[in-house]
């Protein structure tokens, strides 16, 4: 079955969005998801275990950066259980009402995901506690003197929520979880067969140095492996400076490709290098406190904590000290700035 799988062909051209693209690349099975291997053999066991005991999966809960498999996570849990799953996101969600009514359609069994749980109103998330633990709802109706609550009995189902912004859920909600898992960023060479996989699938002809140049440029994320995959494939299509590729992404396509879509050779995004750049022009380096970084590029404290963050300091870009966050050597040299430590004036 899974052999099976693995020798479909999708046709790129028939992928016109992300969306489209993103699900014919993801993954069916445990076997076949690329790294993350605590998480994947953490939840291995878990499966097993319910089956054997013929239970439901307890609640998992998913957190992590975007495009690192969240989304690919609850289908293959759902796969392997061989369970039915119902998908949502937190901001569908806007009253008990909209609750009520995908619970009510669950089967016995059924997986429900909820996507971008953190931004669940705190009505709705409310509903979901006694949903979780005791799966049932109480449900007000009418008003006034003649408001009643109606209970309903629920199937029992798993719920699967993800998110970007762990630090956001509320303490009541992240303990209803049994399973907690963080998803990390990926490094190069399970990238590398993450686009071997993917390039097969929609069968792309690539070298392995070509593999190797998108991997490392993917800023540690699958979904952005397989978006560059798809545009190096464009150019290897069309001619290079009168070069003829006939298709096959080499290191040179590769190379040709990433720089004149400006990715630059760590991969950093355009808020990554706001970030940089405020610590360095701005704050000589660091310390500076992560609040003010927030500011001072627009984004919400959070975010930069949890999104964008870890990967800088994953990357060795920027250092967490007691003092606040500092800029490294190789923050400074990617810049093609002359590095001096914290304690000394900066050349700029
Ligand atoms: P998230 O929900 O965390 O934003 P997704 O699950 O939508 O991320 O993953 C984005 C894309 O990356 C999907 O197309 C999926 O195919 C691919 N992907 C993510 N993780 C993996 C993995 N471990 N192995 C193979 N492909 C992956």
């Amino acid at each position: 079955m899974n052999k099976k799988r693995e020798k479909e062909v999708v046709s790129p051209e028939a992928l016109t969005t992300e969306v489209e693209f993103d699900s014919a690349l993801r993954p069916k099975k445990l076997n076949e998801f690329v790294g993350q291997k605590s998480i994947v053999s953490n939840l291995k066991i878990f499966i097993v275990a319910a089956q054997q005991r013929n239970e439901t999966l307890d609640h998992v809960l998913l957190t992590g950066p975007p495009g690192l498999g969240k989304t690919t996570l609850a289908n293959i849990i759902s796969n392997e259980m061989n369970s039915g799953l119902k998908s949502t996101s937190g901001p569908v969600l806007d009253k008990p009402g909209d609750l009520a009514g995908i619970l009510t359609e669950l089967q016995d069994g059924d997986i429900l995901f909820i996507d971008e749980i953190h931004r669940l109103s705190p009505i709705v998330e409310e509903y979901l506690y006694s949903a979780m633990e005791e799966f049932r709802l109480d449900i007000v109706v009418d008003s006034g003197p003649s408001a009643r609550t109606i209970q309903l009995k629920l199937p029992r189902f798993t719920l699967i929520g993800a998110t970007t912004r762990a630090g956001l859920l509320t303490a009541p909600l992240r303990a209803r979880f049994g399973v907690s898992n963080r998803l990390d960023y990926y490094n190069p060479i399970d990238l590398e067969k993450i686009i071997d996989r993917s390039s097969k699938l929609l069968n792309i002809q690539i070298t392995d140095e070509g593999k190797s140049v998108i991997a490392h440029r993917s800023r540690g994320t699958p979904r952005i492996a397989n978006r560059l995959l798809r545009r190096c494939r464009d150019f290897a299509q069309a001619d290079i400076e009168l070069k003829k590729y006939n298709s096959v992404i080499t290191k040179e396509v590769a190379e040709y490709s990433l720089r004149a879509l400006e990715v630059d050779i760590h991969g950093l995004d355009e808020m990554d290098k706001r970030i940089l750049k405020v610590i360095i022009e701005k704050y000589n380096g660091g310390p500076v406190g992560v609040s003010t970084i927030a500011v001072a590029v627009g984004e919400e404290q959070g975010t930069i904590e949890e999104v964008y963050e870890p990967f800088l300091i994953q990357e060795g870009f920027i250092k967490r000290t007691p003092r606040g966050r500092e800029a490294t050597q190789i923050a400074y040299k990617h810049f093609g700035l002359k590095f001096k430590n914290s304690n000394q004036e900066q050349l700029l």
